[in-house]
């Protein structure tokens, strides 16, 4: 393929990170954002460069999601994760599965099947029948789990134009068990729709999917600028009292970020800087980014 412009996003959760983990969080982020980005300099496609960035976080220990996820009341660990393709409005999602090692591939199985969101044993059935890894006994939480926002996203521009967006998670430690959260759920945790570009988001999932977090982004996108329409999360989380941070790459594959938590580890990389950026703070963004 020509040599077109591509870009890609990752994040590691919405949350405060003690200075002791901050490394991890940049490392891990930018470990993800460099995998995606050679596929994409190669010619992948947006679906591939995220499946491919959201597995190298999901093997991850740092962030609760696949291997690092958090337990719930029972002790047991719920994961759920979700992967959208912007060129066909694909949808594949899992939620509450216990056996799948990296959710994100039973997700992505699902974008050439009918059903848009699989959950539990039917899931994790479905992901066997496409061969994707499962264990035979229920993942074990990680040894010592983070207990914040620490799912993970990517979002992805391709050098097709096309976009893709990708949530995975290990939920909110200590909740009832069976409880999914915002990054299943489309338009919530998660959206792709390469007319207007494509979000990933992170924080308080009930919050996120009363206040349609993502389809508020998707919506100020279709006006504007990545970087200028992610500040839709603002009021909405504002008003619930919550904490949200979001990814988001637009039409013309430009990239934004904005969060109200403390930090949010995010990554990223594009044609001009392969190089995967790491930031933890906003203020470290928007130098790197050059906006306002
Ligand atoms: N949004 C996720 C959930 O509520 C949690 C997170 O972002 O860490 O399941």
């Amino acid at each position: 393929m020509a040599d077109r412009p591509w870009s890609i996003v990752v994040h590691g959760g919405a949350r405060s990170i003690p200075p002791e983990k901050a490394e991890a969080h940049r490392a891990g982020c930018r470990r993800a954002a460099d995998a995606g980005a050679a596929v994409l300099q190669a010619g992948a496609t947006a679906v591939v460069a995220a499946r491919i960035a959201v597995c190298v976080l999901e093997d991850d220990p740092t962030f609760n999601a696949g291997r690092g996820s958090v337990p719930n009341l029972a002790g047991e660990i719920e994961m759920d994760a979700a992967i959208m393709d912007g060129a066909s409005l694909g949808v594949g999602a899992v939620a509450a599965v216990r056996h799948i090692y990296n959710p994100i591939e039973a997700a992505a199985a699902m974008l050439a099947a009918e059903p848009i969101l699989l959950v539990g044993p039917g899931a994790e059935d479905f992901a066997r029948s496409r061969g994707v890894p499962c264990a035979g006994l229920p993942l074990a939480p990680a040894p010592s789990p983070g207990g914040g926002h620490d799912t993970v996203g990517c979002v992805a521009f391709d050098q097709a134009g096309h976009v893709a967006a990708a949530t995975s998670t290990g939920g909110l430690a200590g909740t009832l068990p069976g409880r999914v959260g915002d990054a299943p759920l489309p338009g919530c945790g998660f959206y792709a729709d390469d007319a207007v570009g494509g979000v990933s988001l992170s924080g308080d999932g009930e919050a996120i999917a009363r206040a349609l977090l993502g389809a508020r982004v998707m919506r100020a996108m279709e006006e504007g600028h990545a970087g200028t329409a992610v500040n839709a999360i603002r009021a909405p989380m504002q008003r619930l009292a919550a904490e949200a941070g979001v990814i988001a790459i637009d039409a013309a594959g430009r990239i934004g970020m904005a969060h109200n938590s403390d930090h949010f580890a995010v990554a990223f990389a594009d044609r001009n800087r392969a190089a995967a950026i790491a930031v933890l703070h906003e203020t470290e963004w928007r130098k790197e980014m050059n906006h306002d």
